[in-house]
């Protein structure tokens, strides 16, 4: 056979910026009259923050979330000027410079953190506003509730700080039956009653489907805006698939009845078999949990997985596809599958995204001129 001149050894990680921004769009639709703050941590769950921040930034998105202040200058550098970025994990005084330097807006996790960022904001001219995140019942970031009245009683402190939002996280919205969604809800409320008035954000992804007492004036979401589903049910959800990994079909191989496939020989086959053996591994984000248990697309038939994920390969069962297999066709990971495979892994549709390697050539699908700085 001949290679196929767009045949390659590396897999491709497909985005489809046209279903981030519909995502985005439906979304907003839902969360009404709220703000949409992206979260863009991670890299944007593993999708690239600056192609994903350009493209929402088409979208209309004037508000990111990352996690560090080194994200937030990634960000800062391809998105421009004009947009809030707040960085989650607070301010540190390492980061002082890039804070202030990227212009990013630090949210505020505990009174130390309050201390110390209103001792920088008071020493340079122009300060950035910040968000204040108090902590609802995750036990995660955020101000203990006992430590809010010494925040709100503190006029210089919160003048310093110069808020633009109190925010709060959920930490059960993905099952709209769990109480303690309504619990969190409610501190939130008492909580902000004894701030000066500020807006306000609690609502990650699942929290938008929670419905409008949720909202407030901007909620959060990230997994949503990337196609993962957010809740525990699909049927409610508005978005559609953005990434899907792209496996090169390095070698098709015959075995027989008996023979082993793979490293510890994990796979032995019941028959004569089709195997094919494709380039993406746990480099690449395959996770090795799915072992002799996950599957991949070819020719629009469920390819199993066989043996043990390696590094670099995964061997994929395709005794059953009915048209030919061949070096230089493709086995695609996730997409539309992705909540399936996590449930395979045992994982988060979150991680398997986030894992999807810095390895993948990346291919951004049909980035439109207005995207573009
Ligand atoms: C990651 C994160 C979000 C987005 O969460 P999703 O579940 O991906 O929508 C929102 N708010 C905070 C504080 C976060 O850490």
């Amino acid at each position: 056979m001949t290679f196929q001149p767009s045949y390659s050894t590396r897999p491709t990680l497909r985005v489809d910026l046209d279903a981030l921004k519909a995502n985005y769009a439906a979304l907003s639709k839902l969360a009404g009259a709220a703000k949409i703050g992206a979260a863009v941590k991670a890299d944007a769950y593993g999708l690239g923050a600056v192609p994903v921040g350009r493209a929402l930034y088409g979208a209309g998105c004037r508000i990111f979330f990352v996690a560090t202040a080194g994200e937030g200058k990634i960000l800062r550098d391809g998105i421009g000027p004009n947009a809030a970025i707040y960085v989650l994990n607070g301010p540190a005084p390492r980061d002082k410079g890039v804070l202030l330097g990227a212009k990013l807006k630090p949210v505020i996790n505990s009174l130390e953190q309050a201390r110390y960022w209103a001792s920088v904001a008071d020493e340079v001219n122009e300060p950035p506003y910040t968000a204040i995140h108090i902590d609802t019942g995750m036990n995660r970031l955020g101000l203990p509730l006992e430590d809010l009245t010494e925040l709100a009683r503190d006029k210089k402190l919160w003048k310093s700080l110069n808020p633009e939002w109190v925010m709060s996280h959920l930490a059960c919205a993905p099952d709209a039956s769990n109480p303690m969604n309504k619990t969190q809800l409610e501190r939130f409320r008492k909580a902000a009653a004894q701030l000066p008035l500020t807006p306000l954000s609690l609502a990650n992804s699942a929290g938008i489907y929670l419905g409008k007492p949720y909202h407030f004036q901007m909620v959060r979401p990230g997994i949503a805006l990337y196609g993962g589903q957010a809740t525990t049910k699909a049927e409610q959800e508005v978005t559609q698939p953005v990434a899907t990994l792209l496996a090169p079909i390095l070698q098709v191989r015959y075995i027989k009845a008996g023979e082993t496939v793979g490293y510890n020989g994990t796979f032995t086959a019941d028959k004569d078999m089709r195997i094919a053996v494709v380039g993406a591994g746990y480099a690449d984000g395959v996770p090795v949990s799915h072992s002799n248990k996950g599957t991949a697309i070819v020719h629009d038939m469920e390819a199993p997985i066989i043996g043990r994920v390696s590094m670099d390969l995964t061997i994929l069962d395709v005794t059953e596809a009915r048209l030919t297999v061949e070096t230089g066709g493709v086995a695609v990971f996730r997409g539309s599958h992705l909540e399936s495979e996590a449930s395979i892994g045992e994982t988060l549709n979150y991680e398997l995204l986030v894992r999807l390697g810095q390895r993948c050539r990346r291919d951004y699908w049909k980035p439109k001129k207005e995207d573009a700085r």
